[in-house]
């Protein structure tokens, strides 16, 4: 009887230890994921982010933000390029010709109202890192938390400005944060494109675990070749980082979801659809 019961205790934890994209508590926690257009553009040459190959060809980027529902709020992962863009008849063009010639074809605020979510509705919020393609709205959210690396909060802009409006409310990370403390969000500390650049671990209760690159990884090829951008602060911690994201992978048998990949992004789903 003793035996039997030990048997079936231990069946049971192995059970609940490989259900998979699942919340352990039995809480609802993530409800579903929007995917929002955030930017469209065209980069001269994407040999900047690929040093010593696909010198001189042009490719087709895209900015990507991300709307979670959770049962304690919504949360924004990435803010984009600035609305502001949208009005500009011919875009933001670079001062070099071989970066990204940004259009924002949908503004964000746009996009949350035709899903009836207001800015103040927008518990918290993270972004990936401080290039100006991710940062562009964060102050259309001034009373949503933000979730930012310390050492991205510290890493003084051109001039010395701080990165950040100092009065919008902020929780400095030094590593990993499990946002709602239910597994079912977590930022993950991927540093290297930026000093305190970060990805995102989202469970969905069917899609299941998905991993949101920010910059740790621009596009396909460059995972694949593990392929470390010239322009990022550190190519150590960034192949760390490329190896941290493989190993969450495994683990959570996750997705890897790449924010300015167009190819794969054009057979996502995008806002008003979901992944739940
Ligand atoms: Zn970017």
């Amino acid at each position: 009887m003793i035996r039997a019961s030990g048997l079936v205790a231990a069946l049971l934890s192995v059970l609940v230890s490989v259900a998979p994209g699942h919340a352990q508590s039995g809480k609802p926690g993530v409800e579903k994921l929007y995917i929002l257009n955030c930017g469209e553009g065209v980069a001269g040459d994407i040999s900047r982010w690929s040093p010593g190959v696909n010198e001189g060809k042009s490719m087709d980027f895209v900015d990507t933000c991300y709307l979670i529902r959770h049962a304690q709020g919504w949360f924004l992962w990435d803010t984009g390029i600035p609305d502001a863009v949208a009005a500009m008849p011919n875009g933001l063009a670079p001062a070099d010709p071989k970066a990204i010639h940004w259009r924002r074809p949908k503004t964000l605020a746009a996009q949350l109202d035709q899903l009836q979510v207001k800015p103040s509705d927008i518990k918290a919020m993270a972004v990936s890192h401080t290039h100006p393609d991710h940062i562009g709205n964060v102050e259309m959210f001034p009373t949503s938390v933000l979730y930012v690396q310390k050492a991205e909060y510290e890493w003084p802009g051109a001039d010395g400005a701080p990165r950040f409006k100092p009065e919008h409310p902020t929780t400095k990370l030094e590593g990993d944060r499990d946002v709602f403390g239910d597994g079912s969000i977590t930022i993950l500390s991927t540093p290297g494109h930026t000093p305190g650049h970060q990805s995102l671990l989202v469970k969905l209760p069917k899609t299941g675990a998905v991993v949101l690159s920010g910059d740790a990884v621009h596009f396909r090829d460059n995972w694949d070749n593990r392929r470390v951008p010239a322009l990022n602060f550190n190519k150590e911690q960034t192949q760390a980082s490329m190896q941290k994201i493989a190993d969450t992978l495994t683990k959570e048998n996750a997705q890897l979801w790449i924010n300015h990949d167009k190819a794969q992004r054009d057979g996502l789903k995008m806002s008003p659809e979901f992944y739940d």
